[in-house]
């Protein structure tokens, strides 16, 4: 029976190019284990988009002199160009600047407000007379009453490190125009987190035994530590989804607080561009279906407390006010993968200073399935881990080329010279030859269950362990010699070897696509093994954004042993990946910082 599984991926900000760190955070392992779930026959929906909102996005504006708009589209478009040279298999990728998207932030905001989690309290904000408008903190500079450092932004200051009131700020200034701000005093929606905690508590409680232990310490174990209060959800700033309360006017839902319901929105337009607008409740209110949220660390408590408490605060009610039906409650995140941090040579990534190895650029230069490789054997699943030129050199010429691509291609080749390009017949197969497709053919069982179980390093690990194994076949048999005295022997290692590197195949596939595609086709078949990515353009009132989609492949070949048989018709194969060479780092390393 298949399954209903939402790969919920993180949303990018649309104020930054994307680097590495991002890509093996969230992006990367999300692609990963959808590709797996299609294989293994379930109805995946793989979705996310641009953040197009908020201070972080205004800000960049305003230092490049244009638009919020401009800024969001220019990155936007970048994010799809990277996703599709990567093989990032969104269903959906759209944005967070869409009338679909501002509806169902609207619709979750007053289902809230109907069930009575929202509530006013009104502060002292920095107002700026010449400019008629509150300023978010991020806009106002001025000296830290802390360390007394000069140039502290109004939310932290860069002297001393610490978090910041901006109300405190000494000689404070606004970022704008330089004029001096007054305290002002504003209202904003709260969200009663503290009147949810028991059952966001309960929530947490039910997945201890099987989530991360780092997301649990930032759930569970903060809220046993701290409890929860609320929090203010509504910003003074023009430059997103209005809140949808009269009087309200010139104030907008916090970026936060709308971002994640991007998930639930992302698989609603889904729904609605392919022509079955039904389909969503596929997802999110069979409590069948299961939801997972590949995130980065920083982005913890946003995924595993609040917007579960949106979820379980919203109850019923989001779908009465959304489609007028009720009776439906949404789907509460069953896992949250969340990746802890890659560094860069033993440093912080730090896009401002470029200390970092950004996607698209990385790109020009070498192949995605290399990229992918190293990302996913060095992922930060369990702690921090490194990125250095040096091993990606090496991992590269000894695992990926020298232990599997080496294999499928000498096999191949070699199949495809002394039998015409067709699978030679093996007739009876020996007991060695039973042996080794029985071991390699238990990875359905063994490389499946770790992939599962979001343990992507080791389902790569063992993908490997199995390539090695048929490499030892390979000098046991030694059909390299065979061939010049006993053809019909070599005819049943080479057979045999084939059908291991066909199952070897879809070990890989989910982490090395475009080697895989090409791959299967050297093995000699013909439709393809994965479906394949499109952008389209989609305009409303808001405007036009393109998104990016998926169509997946009409015959998907099942996670199980393949229909591989002799007489079928081989293609000339080319090598799978490309040797480096060892200067390459010191070259790489130069271009940094
Ligand atoms: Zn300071």
């Amino acid at each position: 029976m298949s399954d209903f599984i939402l790969v919920a991926v993180a949303w990018p900000y649309a104020n930054s190019e994307i680097h590495v760190g991002n890509l093996t955070g969230s992006y990367l392992p999300a692609d990963i284990f959808a590709r797996f779930q299609r294989l293994k026959g379930n109805h995946v929906l793989m979705v996310s988009g641009s953040d197009s909102h908020g201070t972080p996005v205004t800000v960049r504006a305003d230092s490049l002199n244009t638009t919020p708009l401009e800024v969001y589209q220019s990155y936007h478009a970048s994010f799809l160009e990277l996703y599709q040279k990567l093989g990032l298999s969104y269903d959906l990728f759209t944005s967070t600047h869409t009338e679909n998207h501002f509806k169902v932030a609207q619709s979750v905001f007053l289902a809230l407000l109907q069930n009575h989690y929202l509530y006013n309290e009104r502060q002292q904000q920095w107002f700026s007379p010449s400019q008629n408008r509150f300023l978010p903190d991020r806009y106002v500079e001025g000296t830290c009453y802390l360390c007394g450092y000069t140039n502290a932004r109004g939310d932290q200051c860069d002297g001393c490190g610490s978090l910041l009131d901006a109300t405190q700020l000494i000689e404070p200034r606004s970022k704008i125009d330089g004029t001096t701000p007054e305290l002002r005093e504003t209202e904003h929606f709260y969200f009663d987190l503290g009147a949810l905690e028991p059952v966001i508590v309960e929530f947490l409680k039910l997945r201890e035994s099987y989530w991360r232990p780092n997301v649990l310490r930032q759930s569970l174990g903060q809220i046993l530590a701290d409890g929860l209060r609320g929090r203010a959800i509504t910003r003074d700033l023009d430059w997103g989804i209005p809140v949808p309360v009269e009087g309200w006017n010139g104030k907008c839902l916090y970026v936060w607080f709308e971002a994640v319901i991007g998930y639930l929105s992302a698989t609603i337009e889904w729904a609605q561009i392919t022509a079955q607008p039904e389909a969503w409740h596929n997802w999110w209110t069979n409590p069948d279906s299961r939801t997972y949220y590949f995130i980065g660390k920083d982005n913890i408590p946003f995924h595993a407390v609040i917007w579960p408490g949106q979820l379980l605060g919203v109850g019923e009610d989001f779908v009465k006010i959304f489609e007028l039906r009720s009776n439906k409650h949404l789907v509460l995140p069953y896992d949250i993968p969340a990746n802890e941090f890659l560094n860069l040579e033993g440093k912080k990534i730090s896009g401002s200073r470029n200390w970092a190895v950004w996607g698209l650029d990385f790109l020009n230069r070498y192949d995605p399935d290399a990229l992918r490789y190293y990302l996913t054997a060095t992922m930060p699943e369990s702690k921090d881990t490194d990125w250095d030129w040096e091993e990606f050199v090496r991992r590269n010429n000894d695992e990926l080329v020298a232990t599997w691509g080496n294999l499928a291609n000498r096999v191949l080749s070699f199949a495809y010279k002394h039998w015409d390009g067709l699978v030679p017949n093996p007739g009876e197969l020996r007991t060695e030859d039973l042996e080794l497709l029985e071991l390699v053919n238990a990875g359905f069982q063994s490389v499946g269950e770790q992939l599962e179980a979001v343990h992507l390093r080791s389902a790569l690990d063992e993908a490997l362990r199995l390539a090695a194994e048929v490499n030892k076949y390979l000098d046991r048999t030694a059909p390299w010699f065979t061939i010049k005295s006993d053809r019909d022997t070599t005819a049943k290692s080479i057979y045999t070897a084939l059908n291991a590197i066909d199952s070897l195949k879809k070990f890989f596939a989910p982490f090395l696509p475009f080697s895989s595609e090409q791959l299967h086709s050297y093995l000699g078949y013909s439709a393809p093994l994965f479906g394949s990515q499109f952008t389209e353009p989609h305009a409303d009132n808001l405007g036009e954004h393109t998104v990016l989609r998926y169509q997946p492949s009409l015959q998907e070949e099942q996670w199980a042993p393949g229909k591989f048989k002799s007489g079928q018709t081989l293609r000339k194969p080319e090598p799978l990946f490309k040797k480096l060479e060892p200067g390459v780092a010191v070259e790489e390393r130069s271009r940094l910082g």
